[in-house]
């Protein structure tokens, strides 16, 4: 990361300036959802900040609409937080405050900054105004203070019913800042709340409580997203208002945005109730949990928001910057295997019934802390039908009958003939096998294979990008952008060795791609694999 960012910057001057000694900053998701990259790297400016100045990081829930909330995110993001690898200092919520921020509306009422409006909600937005047109008081604005205290006081004690009546600030109907024309800062809701149960019936808006939590708990950079830069101005005028000691300051950076791919809660749950995807940890979207089930490392997913920086300027980023972030990590740190995706048989007619033959090689080939294993070669072998497919185009020194390929870390073989069923498909191809040492296989094409009775059943799971259009929200109909084809479901073999594999497992499969062991399939015995990422090899690119 560009550790001179705009946001690091003000921090420096303002511990040069000493005015403050000790900086704080805070992460505060909503418990409406599952994490998502662009939380990640919300997490990460802030947590960073902190560590590297020096200071603290809270995790605050702002569990303040009760309507949205669940434990079983609270849940969930706690996981992903750990996950991903951060020590959370403190974990707060914004409910602690409900006490002390029910408070301070109370002092914005006596100050005259407050009343008690009856305007219903579309009647409030009516009155607001446009952008192009002024805002008109409401009728109720000008009540006095003991009417509004009383009825402030009825609305907590539950006399009214939802949508009656709410609190609102008193700021200006006429300001070109929509936000600032007289916004809400409480409503009435009886809905039971997952920490305060049926204490309150009255709850206070994000603007409202965000910056006061932000103050109570000593926060002195509140970093958050542009979009909330027109919020700013209430966020200062509230702190402003209030008799609070700390007046911490916001700072907006531009939101993360990947090509082909949508972050929003809102929209993610969207593709969930149009059943598009299943769950949040589908691995074609960038929830914390579908990047883990889809092979993600948290190094990659760090990595990645130290690569996409701070700024101001809205841009989206491109995918392959994300990959690139997981490739680098997968080749040097995971080990390889032998996995055969669409497989064809191969009968090897000069080695003998029950021959077998074990042979030792390399997990990875150059680190070689990660040891080494044993595969089998038999009579029988798997090889991928890609290899020989194009059976008459030797452009890419595919095999054809007569020529000669060498089987990785074994031995050359020569293909004899095809055997084919009634409709012309490939059953089964008759080979030789060079069974002699120390082969010369220069310009030999090289391929992967396992032996069939050394072979475990797998399905591989091929994804691909969700969306058709690179930034698919901008696009009229979100649904009708989906790429149908984003998954693809394949039945093959992994070669024994990774019977032992654990759930989580990487590897990167020769000549294919990278893949995370996701499930063991109980009844079939099939090892399930997610496909992280394909290699980018003449190989691969031809059998897409
Ligand atoms: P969503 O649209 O997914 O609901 P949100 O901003 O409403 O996002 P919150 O739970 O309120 O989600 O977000 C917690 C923090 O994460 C906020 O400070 C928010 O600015 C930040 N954040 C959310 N999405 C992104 C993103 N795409 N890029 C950077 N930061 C983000
Ligand atoms: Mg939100």
């Amino acid at each position: 990361m560009n550790t001179n960012n705009f946001i690091r910057k003000v921090i420096k001057k303002d511990l040069n300036k000493k005015k403050y000694f000790k900086i704080k900053t805070r992460f505060a998701p909503e418990p409406n959802g599952y994490l998502h990259l662009g939380h990640a790297k919300s997490l990460y400016i802030n947590y960073n900040i902190a560590k590297d100045f020096n200071g603290k990081c809270n995790i605050r829930f702002d569990d303040s609409n009760p309507s949205k909330i669940k434990k079983k995110y609270i849940k969930s993001i706690k996981k992903d937080i750990k996950w991903l690898g951060f020590k959370i200092d403190n974990v707060c919520y914004t409910s602690n405050y409900f006490l002390k921020i029910y408070n301070y509306a109370v002092e914005l009422i006596k100050k005259k900054l407050a009343y008690v409006d009856e305007l219903n909600s579309k009647e409030i937005k009516k009155y607001r105004g446009t952008l192009k047109t002024i805002g008109k008081n409401s009728p109720y604005r000008n009540r006095s203070v003991n009417d509004n205290l009383k009825l402030f006081k009825e609305m907590k004690e539950g006399k009214f019913k939802e949508g009656k009546m709410c609190l609102r600030a008193k700021i200006n109907m006429l300001s070109p800042i929509m936000i600032m024309r007289d916004p809400i800062l409480y409503r009435i809701k009886y809905k039971e709340h997952i920490k305060t149960g049926n204490e309150w019936c009255i709850y206070p808006m994000y603007d409202f409580s965000h910056c006061i939590s932000d103050a109570l708990e000593k926060i002195t950079h509140s970093i958050c997203t542009l979009e909330f830069m027109d919020n700013k101005n209430l966020y200062n005028w509230i702190l402003k208002n209030i008799t609070i000691k700390n007046k911490p300051k916001q700072y907006e950076f531009s939101r993360l945005n990947v090509e082909y791919n949508i972050m929003s809660k809102r929209y993610i749950n969207k593709l969930i109730n149009k059943k598009i995807i299943k769950k949040w940890d589908d691995p074609r979207i960038l929830t914390i949990t579908g990047l883990k089930k889809r092979g993600y490392t948290p190094f990659s997913i760090m990595d990645f928001c130290s690569r996409t920086g701070v700024t101001k300027q809205n841009n989206i980023i491109e995918m392959s910057l994300l990959e690139n972030c997981i490739k680098n990590d997968l080749n040097k740190n995971f080990p390889r295997a032998m996995a055969i995706i669409n497989p064809i048989k191969i009968i090897l007619e000069n080695i003998p019934d029950g021959y077998e033959e074990r042979l030792i090689i390399n997990n990875h080939p150059i680190n070689k802390n990660m040891g080494k294993r044993k595969i089998y070669f038999n009579r029988e072998i798997y090889i991928d039908k890609y290899d020989f497919i194009n059976i008459n185009k030797n452009k890419y020194n595919h095999p054809i009958i007569g020529n000669e390929i060498r089987l990785k870390n074994a031995y050359n073989i020569i293909i004899k003939y095809i055997i084919k069923n009634k409709d012309g498909v490939i059953k089964k191809i008759i080979c030789t096998c060079k069974h002699e040492k120390n082969q010369n296989y220069k310009y030999i094409k090289i391929i992967h294979w396992i032996s069939v009775l050394h072979s475990i059943p797998a399905k591989f799971y091929l994804y691909k990008r969700l969306f058709n259009k690179i930034n698919p929200l901008k696009e009229k109909k979100l649904i009708n952008n989906i790429n149908k084809k984003s998954l693809i479901i394949k039945n093959g073999f992994v070669e024994e060795s990774l019977k032992t594999a654990k759930i989580g497992n990487k590897y990167q499969f020769e000549r294919e791609g990278y893949y995370c062991l996701d499930k063991i399939d109980n009844k079939s015995n099939n090892l399930i694999f997610n496909l992280i990422i394909n290699l980018n090899n003449k190989y691969r690119n031809k059998n897409i």
